[in-house]
Order: C-alpha cells, then sequence, then structure tokens
C-alpha cells in the first residue's frame, strides 16, 4: 500500500468506521438519508451543468488503466495537439449557448510543458471573459504553475484520487497516489476549487470504495467537487474486459458520498450512457447534482444533450437555479 501522510491516518480510520456502517444499511434506509441531507443543503431540482473539452488529446506518459489517452495502450484513438485559443473559444461559446455553466479544458500530460502552459492560462482567460466558470485538468502542478492558475482566473482543478490507495497500484504504476495529494494541497495553497473523485468498477473491492470516499472526506477541506465516474470499458486497454457494477451498488456509491460530504456537488460523470434513466434519477435522489452536458466527455461517449434536457424535464428538475423547471 502507498504511503500516506500520517497526520491524516486517524481521521481516515474514523470515516472509514462511519463509512462501513452507512454501507451496511438497508437500501432504502440509506438513500433516504442521503436525500434527507441533500435537501438541507442544496435545492433539490436543481442539476449542475458543465461542459468538458479535451484541449490535447492523446499520447500521455501515465498509464492509467482505464484511459485510452495513454501511450502504453494501444487504442484507436487518435492523437490531437493542443488546440488553438479561437477553437477553445469557440467550443466554450457552444457550451454556454447549450446551457454549461461550467467549461472544463482536459489536457492528457503527466504535467503541463512550459511551452504549452502559458496557451492554457490564456485559454482560461477568454472562458472566464465569455462569464463561465473555468476548470483544467492538466496533470501535476508545481506551486508556481497552481499560482498563475489562480492569476488566471481558474474557478476549479479537477485531479481525482481515482481509487483507494491500495487498489491504486493495480491501476496506475507512472504516478503516486501521494503525488495526487500533494497536488491537491497545492491547489488549496493557492485558493482553488477543487474537483477531485474517483471510478468505481474498475474491478475493486466495495473496502476499496470505502476507503476512496474516507480519503476524499478526509481531505483538510472537502473538495467543492466530488465527480463519481463509472469505468468506461475501453478496447485496447487493461481494463477492457471489466465487467459493470451492480447499479445498486453503484448508487449506494453516491449516496454514501453524499453523506460524507454534504456540502460539495457530486458528479454522476463518466458511465451514464450505460444507465438507465431510472438508475439515473435515483442517483439524483442519492444526492448527485451535477452531470457533464455534451456527446463526449474527453474521448469518451456522454448522452446527447436533448435526452438529458429531456430527463430533467420527465423528472421535473432544472438546470438553472434561477429559471423555471425544463420544459417538457
Ligand atoms: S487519465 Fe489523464 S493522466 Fe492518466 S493516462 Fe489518461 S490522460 Fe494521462
Amino acid at each position: 500500500m502507498q504511503e500516506v501522510k500520517r497526520s491524516d491516518m486517524n481521521e481516515i480510520s474514523s470515516h472509514l468506521e462511519k463509512i462501513k456502517e452507512l454501507y451496511n444499511m438497508p437500501f432504502l434506509d440509506l438513500v433516504f438519508q442521503a436525500h434527507t441531507i441533500h435537501r438541507q443543503h442544496f435545492n433539490p431540482h436543481y442539476i449542475e451543468l458543465a461542459s468538458l473539452l479535451s484541449i490535447k488529446t492523446g499520447g500521455c506518459p501515465e498509464d492509467c488503466a482505464y484511459c485510452p489517452q495513454s501511450a502504453h495502450f494501444k487504442t484507436n484513438l487518435k492523437k490531437e495537439a493542443l488546440m488553438d485559443l479561437e477553437a477553445v473559444i469557440t467550443e466554450a461559446k457552444r457550451a454556454q449557448e447549450r446551457g454549461a455553466k461550467r467549461f472544463c479544458m482536459g489536457a492528457a500530460w503527466r504535467n503541463p510543458s512550459t511551452k504549452d502552459f502559458p496557451k492554457v492560462l490564456e485559454m482560461i482567460k477568454a472562458v472566464k471573459l465569455l462569464g463561465l466558470e473555468a476548470c483544467v485538468t492538466l496533470g501535476r502542478l508545481d506551486a508556481s504553475q497552481s499560482e498563475a492558475l489562480k492569476e488566471a482566473g481558474l474557478d476549479y482543478y479537477n485531479h481525482n484520487l481515482d481509487t483507494s490507495p491500495s487498489y491504486y497500484q493495480k491501476i496506475i504504476s507512472t504516478r503516486s497516489y501521494q503525488d495526487r495529494l500533494d497536488t491537491l494541497e497545492k491547489l488549496r495553497e493557492s485558493q482553488i476549487k477543487v474537483c477531485c473523485g474517483g471510478i468505481i468498477g474498475m474491478g475493486e473491492s466495495q473496502e476499496d470504495r470505502k476507503m476512496l470516499i474516507a480519503q476524499l472526506a478526509s481531505l483538510p477541506t472537502h473538495p467543492e467537487s466530488v465527480p463519481i465516474n463509472h469505468l468506461i470499458p475501453i478496447a485496447g486497454t487493461p481494463l477492457e474486459k471489466t465487467s459493470p457494477l451492480e447499479p445498486f451498488e453503484f448508487i449506494r456509491t453516491i449516496a454514501v458520498t453524499r453523506i460524507m460530504m454534504p456540502k460539495s456537488v457530486v458528479r454522476l460523470s463518466a458511465g451514464r450512457t450505460n444507465m438507465s434513466e431510472e438508475m439515473q434519477a435515483f442517483c439524483f435522489m442519492a444526492g448527485a447534482n451535477s452531470i457533464f452536458l455534451g456527446d463526449k466527455l474527453l474521448t469518451t461517449p456522454n448522452p446527447e444533450r436533448d435526452q438529458d434536457m429531456e430527463l430533467l424535464c420527465k423528472l421535473g428538475m432544472k438546470s438553472h437555479p434561477n429559471l423555471a423547471l425544463e420544459k417538457c
């Protein structure tokens, strides 16, 4: 097991005890508790919409076993260099017109290079000028990069813990768990909001899922945004033959996440194309209150916008806190 800073261990253990009790609750009692807590902190009819664009695709030196963008695996993915500023602005405007509140930009890097980093800073400034919230995911950061992102106006940085520290070793060998915690610490020092969650259904045990939530809940400040992804197995990656998680177990994980981090926005992220509308509705009931909008999440499929709007409409939910419910 990779080493986690010792000062955090007591808190992680006490969170783990509570999480075990929650996972053992009857399913409906757990969802009821999660929904009650959700209503104490959020408008239960509002689902936040974010949009995610891959600004540099493929050829990543990291070996994340789930990822088609890793240079270690042979997938059908077409590599693409860093996008031009104008092209990014066009995509951001499109996302805004379609209802996105936040525009997230992801680059398949171990860390941003000296050459490309200034270009990303320009993209952040341009997104902010449109009136959108800006989020990026660029890999590992040093302190000066984190400060520069803050100065450019960045609102959120996405950097997931992915899974438990022990299962992590089966998923990634090129970047340590501690590296991830260190980057999260730098973001907090720069006062950038954190988007940090994980991927479940990668073949991990329930114990690993409990530990992932305990790790997230034990960060010095809860992430403002917690994406919970369901693995999309991609041909050519080591996880291509992984069986999907049982739907109730997925919903249970959303509910426990909501209870353990009551004020965080919980995003139902990758994997929604394989979920029924009923399952997504149950996830909203269990405390998920954000989704990605658009037919692609970096490089993996996502439901079409119209499908999502139709679902929100059927459920009597809305995509902006100040708007009326979606019209059917
Ligand atoms: S998940 Fe990110 S860091 Fe890992 S291989 Fe994919 S692009 Fe690279």
